[in-house]
């Protein structure tokens, strides 16, 4: 458990933007903004890719795609958490998507650890730790939420089956969806389809007309 904790804090890194950065950032985006104006909220692609927050993966550019072309939906792990089902059942139902992408990747930081072992480091298991540090500066209080499913996984393949298989078998994702599991390899780039996964996720109808 030290060791995790140890780890966890050596994610911290020098870099930060200034405020006045980010906004010269987003003016210079902003200049070069072209047409973006004409583009409309429904994907041109007609894909949803659900995936971690992992600052290491930029899901438009590891698979060529530009600002309109699809829905990205992030979280920790990439998990098909009943929140990310929310937004896909919205992507499809609305915005027309057709077909998901899983990605999950190599060296994810959800892997690591197990629900007990974040609910032991926010102190959410009612053991006593030391005050100071950022596992530790939790407010604790009779609301604090000791419940949460912080949605951890040991095995990376089985967590992409597993995701694609509770979106596959969800009574809100039609079944013309076409569900693809992937891992991504955060060393050299490339995607790695997942062949169960693939199978599972099989769309069981032909889409309707549009
Ligand atoms: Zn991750």
């Amino acid at each position: 458990m030290r060791k995790i904790e140890k780890d966890s804090l050596m994610l911290i890194e020098s870099g930060k933007p200034t405020f006045h950065e980010i906004l010269e950032a987003n003016r210079a985006y902003a200049e070069s903004f072209g047409d973006k104006a004409k583009l409309v909220g429904a994907p041109r692609r007609r894909l949803a890719i659900l995936t971690c927050m992992d600052a290491r993966m930029d899901p438009a550019k590891l698979i060529g795609l530009s600002e309109g072309d699809a829905h990205v939906i992030r979280n920790a792990g990439g998990s098909a958490s009943d929140d990310a089902i929310r937004s896909l059942v919205v992507s499809c139902k609305l915005m027309g998507t057709t077909d998901w992408l899983v990605i999950h990747h190599s060296g994810c930081g959800m892997q690591p650890y197990t629900d007990d072992d974040i609910r032991h480091l926010l102190g959410l298991d009612g053991v006593v730790h030391d005050k100071g540090g950022k596992w530790h500066d939790v407010q604790k209080s009779a609301h604090t939420p000791a419940d949460i499913h912080w949605l951890t996984f040991k095995d990376l393949t089985k967590s992409i089956v597993e995701d694609v298989d509770r979106l596959r078998n969800h009574p809100l994702v039609p079944a013309s969806i076409a569900i693809y599991g992937f891992i991504y390899h955060i060393h050299h780039g490339r995607l790695e389809p997942v062949e169960e996964a693939n199978r599972i996720g099989a769309p069981r109808t032909k889409p309707p007309a549009p």
